[in-house]
């Protein structure tokens, strides 16, 4: 029985309440996720909200849904004060190129590029569902430029010496998402706002600042100059999903500024919702303290999971993804390494049931199905957990009731099996860290057909591989997306690329 979209329930940060998904569209989720800034190494806490955004689509898609998921790259813009409400400070891209990491790159768009695409390689370990779209602010510069034009034209915004500033009390409601109201408020959350004299109000915030000194700068009516970060988002966002749109994804700590001014921007040009469900990710601490690099507990993906003779930990993608996920979203959480440690125990438990069941499918499909039920029940329960405001911690035990009802079972039939590997693969669909693709490329039959398949795969791989490391990532995606097509699933990892065929 196909799952209604009503019955997924996720809790909205608008309205402070666990509410079910409203779509514009009946069966069609479109949703945007704030994507990370590319000026160092994305760290564990960034990528867990990453992966509250992934499980939503992933859920999403489990129940039926279609959907349609945005998530950018921030490359220019951003201010190292730029939580707070109209930032100073200093860009952050330029920062980096400062210090002494930056020292290798020849300018900030070659180190943009490059954590970019250590981003997006980070992205495919982790099984991260690629976004549909992952749109750049620098390359949407005239749709900001045409925007801030708007907000001039229809009164929501002026010009000063120094910038272009939207005008907060413009827009009657401003303050809905976060509570942040009047100045007083502002003032009590806000250390630093940037102290220009022709603001009109304290609580505006830059759109564009000029400065033909900025080492990102663009053309525009007001001279040169670059965007403020708030605005790629909201123009991003309607470009590709509509002046208004289904949900609305982040951490916590975008709520306020950074997502009241999205809305701000949106709706004061609109008149409608910009996005209806707004889900915030709680923030992650490593061994009970904030994590900082100072503490020594600053931990990032790319230096985890590289291998030890690179100078990584070597740490198994899947615990990583594994440790991740298990805290629900809603609640901060706190990241051990013994927890990583558990973590990749229970992922070894997975994939050693996976090659108990290929071994059984091998002798055929026949025998009692002793395992069906319990499976069955294990998956719609792990299901209807996540359906339940992304209940992890309760789908994943459900997850592993349907591995202990298998290790419990002796000896598995061939109907037991196709069984396993049905569920495994389902289960993987819906929380992504399952890997059961280990050697099944040699597991595939040796008829002719399967041996003509195995040559195509093998070679579109190889075509792949080679199309990620000229860094033509829309090649590799496609490739990706022709195998998908063609009943295939890859599965990158540290020792290279393996593949089986989708259940
Ligand atoms: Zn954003």
């Amino acid at each position: 029985m196909p799952k209604q979209e009503k019955s997924f329930r996720l809790f909205n940060t608008l309205t402070g309440k666990v509410e079910p998904l409203q779509l514009n569209d009946p069966g069609h989720l479109r949703m945007y996720s704030c994507g990370p800034t590319v000026y160092a190494f994305a760290h564990i806490g960034n990528f867990r909200t990453f992966l509250t955004a992934d499980l939503i689509v992933r859920t999403a898609r489990a129940i039926g849904l279609k959907t349609t998921y945005v998530s950018n790259i921030t490359d220019v813009g951003h201010l190292t004060e730029d939580d707070m409400a109209d930032a100073g400070g200093e860009d952050r891209m330029k920062k980096a190129l400062l210090s002494a990491e930056g020292q290798r790159f020849p300018n900030v768009w070659a180190l943009a590029d490059f954590y970019t695409d250590v981003l997006r390689e980070n992205w495919h370990q982790l099984n991260l569902i690629e976004p549909d779209v992952r749109p750049r602010a620098s390359q949407h510069m005239r749709e900001q430029i045409l925007t801030i034009e708007k907000l001039l034209d229809t009164g929501h915004a002026y010009e000063t010496e120094n910038a272009i500033y939207f005008s907060v009390p413009s827009l009657p409601d401003y303050g809905k998402l976060s509570g942040n109201v009047n100045e007083d408020q502002l003032e009590a959350g806000v250390r630093d706002v940037v102290i220009d004299e022709e603001k009109r109000d304290r609580r505006d915030f830059a759109l564009w600042k000029k400065d033909d000194k900025h080492l990102m700068q663009w053309y525009s009516p007001w001279g040169w100059g670059f965007p403020g970060w708030h605005l790629e988002c909201s123009v991003m966002a309607m470009q590709y999903l509509g002046d208004s749109f289904d949900l609305h994804a982040g951490g916590e700590d975008l709520i306020f500024p950074h997502h009241e001014c999205e809305i701000a921007q949106a709706e004061s040009l609109t008149h409608k919702p910009f996005a209806k469900h707004w889900v915030h990710t709680r923030f992650l601490q490593v061994e009970g303290k904030k994590m900082s690099k100072s503490e020594g507990n600053y931990l990032v993906p790319e230096r985890l999971m590289a291998p030890v003779d690179e100078g990584g930990e070597g740490i198994d993608p899947a615990a990583l993804r594994l440790a991740l996920i298990s805290g629900y979203y809603r609640k901060p959480y706190n990241f051990t390494m013994k927890h990583l440690r558990d973590s990749a125990g229970i992922v070894s438990r997975y994939r050693r049931l996976a090659e108990r069941a290929r071994e059984a499918a091998d002798g055929g499909t026949n025998g009692a199905d002793q395992l069906g039920r319990a499976l069955d029940e294990s998956y719609e329960a792990s299901l209807e957990a996540m359906m339940d405001n992304l209940n992890t911690p309760k789908a994943l035990a459900a997850a592993l009731d349907g591995v202990k009802a298998v290790e419990k079972t002796k000896s598995l039939s061939g109907a037991d099996a196709t069984r396993v590997l049905d569920w495994l693969t389902k289960i993987d669909r819906l929380l992504g860290f399952a890997d059961v693709s280990t050697a099944t490329s040699e597991t595939d039959g040796d008829s002719s057909e399967d041996g003509a398949l195995a040559e195509t795969v093998e070679s579109l791989i190889q075509e792949r591989t080679a199309a990620r490391a000229g860094k033509n990532w829309a090649r590799a995606d496609e490739i990706r997306a022709e195998l998908d097509a063609m009943g295939v699933e890859l599965q990158d990892s540290a020792e290279g690329t393996t593949w089986k065929r989708k259940m």
